[in-house]
């Protein structure tokens, strides 16, 4: 063989080392000492820990540990300066966001050397993914200050944001956080992790030489503690989170109740699914990508190879070989594959983890080349020869370990694609573009990689389902994560609920059968589990009738039917939209029933009401089929279909007031966007729902789709809380309730809105539109490659 086919075949090549100099110089003149960026000042370093190399383990500075005082003092700056950033020009705000991306681009070497040295990342990868990304944010992000108040009329920013990041992409994660956030109008303190806080400092430099005003953004170094402190701190209004899963559920526990925003992008388990129809070799080549990226520490890695039975074993015979060629070393190589891992808690930690898949039974291989001799570094190894259950194949390693299992039809590719708790992304590889359209809407992940893996832009939505989070970065929903509704701070205090004191009757009085209203579950009126019911008074503590008394038994058989009626969300929207039109007409023809029912519950005039919610199911019929995605020209020869796709089943606990409205409102958009909704009509008046049975079982509603349990709001609101069958719960009710639900619903990290207490009038027509469709739904970006 000659020798250019020999390197060919060996790829051995020499090595390409680039240059520390740089980094090393701008480290020097900081005396490799670091305090906080607050109110565009640098602080004296307070308590120091080291920010290490974990290619080298020498220390590269040292970094200040953020008290609560740091924070305070970054909350005061950041507050101070938002009334002057949100009253800027959109223009003004986006030359800013422009001068940044310029400074970042100026600056990519040094950017880049530094990320490497400090995070063990390849330079090829900090080089010429991360940096440039981080550029490529702040130019999207400029377009999208200019144009905020046209693209979004009626919204405003959160105010203080406080952000905390993980180690793994630490510039690129900041530039997420930062580039939405300013430029919807926010001011920011971020936190970037321990072990990675360095070009965080240098983008704080950039801001100041931008000139940005001082307090719009504010670094605040520190540890876990340190980040404690901001998601715990009164003054933030909004939190977004980076990391694992469990300091995410963690957040949620924390805010619960307080009102503050939050977007949480937490961890994943992705598949990788090789269909026997695949271009093999791109689909090892995506697989190097998918696992191997940043050392496999990526929220979205391709971890888990699902590979089709008919072409497993050439497929993992190719793959072991193409395993030998990589490299792993000194991560400012640039022939390297594989760099240094984090650090040595994460090598033993994976250690850890590989021991007990091990002795589970799995198999492991990895490649014979040379390791470095010093420094963090793990070999990319495969493993084999394990169930669904082993502990490689349910936890997140976050390390350069893939675990590969086969499947043999596209069902049941699907199925162990979804069988995890995790939904962050997902690779789909075949050559036949109808069955990865066909696969790809079937996975629970919020990004779908067709024969590709691993793109990413600003302009595309990024994001999970499930326990990987929720809130989306990058794009339109992006952006709509740092802004909210304008009205929101003119709401009231709910009025309490007027509970009349019941007159004392006999029970026995009644004179007639039994006339309580059952609830409603799988398309048939069931009795309650407690064989319980609970009187209805009218405002003079009246009886005016009877329903079930839910208890946890019942919300278990609403959920479970309501799960069998998933297929609802795949029903065309025109049907759905037909549906909601036919249950419209039919209250309409009932309509001085409802209205006379509506008054003996609660002496008020009913007809305004029973027209109300008639026309609001008119306008979500409306919305069914029209409320949906965008495609989007990312800068690469792909297109990437934003979808606009339901929660999953759906807990709504409809407000005390409004017997009617308050659940139809609720439910309406809910049920256009493809959501089988498990309802709790009003405590206090549930009549007006019970009586809509006959109304919904004449209007072609399947069955499951809406299901009904009558009881106490409270209660039943906390059963679905923690129901993992639940995937969203809406729950309008008072504030320490609300915070309840929130609180509860970490348990599988279900998306929650709550009216914490506040009258939301849903006679307005302001929630007509898409104020609650936005919350009856996630966005999934399915990513297709072009080009011959
Ligand atoms: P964490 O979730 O612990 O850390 C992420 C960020 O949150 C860091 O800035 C961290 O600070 C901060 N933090 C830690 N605890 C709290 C808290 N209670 N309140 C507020 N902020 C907090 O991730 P780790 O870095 O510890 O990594 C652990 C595992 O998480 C990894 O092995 C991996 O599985 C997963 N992970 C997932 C990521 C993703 O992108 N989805 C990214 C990183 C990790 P500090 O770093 O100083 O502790």
């Amino acid at each position: 063989m000659n020798k250019i086919a020999q390197i060919f075949q060996s790829l051995d090549y020499g090595p390409a080392p680039e240059g520390p100099d740089q980094a090393i110089a701008w480290l020097d003149a900081h005396d490799r000492k670091f305090g906080h960026f607050i109110d565009g000042k640098w602080t004296k370093p307070g308590k120091t820990f080291s920010s290490d190399n974990p290619a080298t383990g020498e220390s590269l500075a040292q970094i200040t540990d953020g008290t609560a005082e740091d924070v305070n003092a970054a909350v005061k700056a950041a507050r101070a300066a938002f009334k002057g950033w949100s009253a800027l020009s959109g223009y003004e705000r986006g030359k800013y966001l422009y001068a940044i991306a310029r400074a970042v681009q100026k600056h990519a070497r040094l950017f880049a050397v530094l990320e490497t040295m400090d995070n063990g990342k390849p330079i090829r990868e900090s080089r010429d993914i991360d940096i440039p990304l981080v550029a490529r944010h702040f130019y999207h992000h400029a377009g999208w200050a200019q144009h905020l108040n046209r693209e979004f009329p009626d919204a405003v920013p959160y105010g203080v944001c406080g952000q905390i990041i993980p180690w793994n992409f630490p510039l690129l994660m900041l530039a997420w956080k930062i580039a939405p956030a300013l430029a919807a109008g926010n001011t920011v303190i971020l936190k970037p992790a321990e072990f990675t806080s360095l070009t965080a400092l240098l983008f704080a430099e950039i801001c100041e030489r931008v000139g940005l005003p001082k307090g719009v953004v504010n670094i605040v170094t520190g540890e876990g503690g340190t980040g404690q402190a901001i998601t715990a701190h009164e003054g933030i209004d909004k939190i977004a989170f980076t990391g694992s899963t469990d300091v995410g559920k963690a957040i949620r526990a924390v805010t619960a109740g307080s009102g503050k925003g939050l977007s949480l992008e937490l961890g994943g388990k992705s598949p990788y699914i090789v269909f026997e129809d695949a271009d093999i070799d791109s689909a090892i080549e995506g697989l190097i990508d998918a696992i191997w990226f940043n050392q496999g520490q990526v929220c979205c890695a391709g971890s888990r190879l699902l590979v089709q039975e008919s072409i497993e074993e050439r497929f993992i015979t190719k793959l072991k070989k193409r395993m030998q060629t990589l490299r792993v070393g000194d991560p400012l190589d640039k022939s390297i594959d594989i760099g240094a891992m984090i650090a040595p808690i994460q090598v033993e930690r994976i250690k850890d983890l590989m021991k007990r898949g091990i002795a589970e039974g799995a198999e492991v291989y990895e490649p014979d080349g040379q390791m470095p001799a010093r420094g963090c570094f793990l070999k990319p190894a495969l493993v084999t020869n394990v169930s669904p259950a082993n502990t490689l194949v349910a936890e997140e390693i976050f390390g350069p370990i893939l675990v590969a299992m086969s499947f043999r039809t596209p069902e049941e590719a699907v199925q162990l694609a979804n069988n995890t708790k995790y939904g962050l992304a997902a690779t789909v590889w075949s050559e036949n573009i109808n069955l990865a359209l066909d696969i790809a809407p079937q996975i629970k992940a919020g990004v779908v990689w067709i024969n590709g893996t691993n793109n990413f832009d600003a302009a595309v939505g990024f994001g999970g389902y499930k326990e990987s989070g929720y809130g989306r970065e990058g794009g339109r929903e992006g952006m709509s994560a740092y802004l909210k509704p304008a009205w929101e701070k003119d709401l009231k205090p709910a009025p309490a609920p007027k509970i009349a004191a019941a007159k004392a009757t006999n029970p026995l009085d009644s004179g007639h059968l039994d006339q309580t209203a059952k609830m409603y579950i799988g398309g048939k009126q069931s009795r309650p589990d407690s064989g319980y019911s609970r009187a209805v008074y009218d405002p003079s503590g009246k009886l005016v009738g009877e329903v079930g008394d839910g208890n946890r038994k019942d919300i278990r058989n609403a959920v479970e039917a309501a799960r069998a009626a998933l297929g609802w969300s795949t029903t065309a929207a025109h049907s759905r939209a037909q549906i909601l039109y036919f249950l419209a007409e039919n209250l309409d023809y009932r309509r001085d029933e409802f209205a006379d029912r509506i008054k003996a519950q609660t002496g008020e005039n009913g007809v305004e009401e029973v027209a109300l919610s008639v026309e609001r199911l008119f306008a979500f019929a409306g919305w069914a089929d029209k409320y949906d995605g965008a495609v989007h020209n990312p800068p690469l020869r792909a297109v990437a279909a934003a979808m606009v796709e339901p929660l999953g089943v759906m807990g709504i606990v409809a407000p005390p007031s409004r017997p009617l409205l308050g659940s139809i409102a609720l439910i309406a958009p809910a049920l256009a966007m493809g959501n089988p909704v498990v309802l709790v009509p009003s405590a206090q008046s549930p009549l007006s729902v019970t009586d809509l049975y006959q109304v919904i079982e004449t209007s072609d509603v399947p069955k499951g789709v809406i299901n009904i349990v009558t009881g106490d709001s409270v209660s039943l609101a906390k059963t679905l809380a923690e129901h993992d069958g639940v995937d969203g719960l809406w729950y309008a009710g008072d504030a320490e309730s609300s915070a309840m639900v929130e609180k509860v619903s970490i348990t599988n990290l279900k998306q929650t809105w709550t009216s914490r207490g506040l009258y939301y009038d849903l006679a307005d027509r302001r929630f007509e539109g898409d104020y609650f469709l936005a919350k009856a739904t996630q966005v999934k970006n399915v990513w297709i490659p072009y080009g011959a």
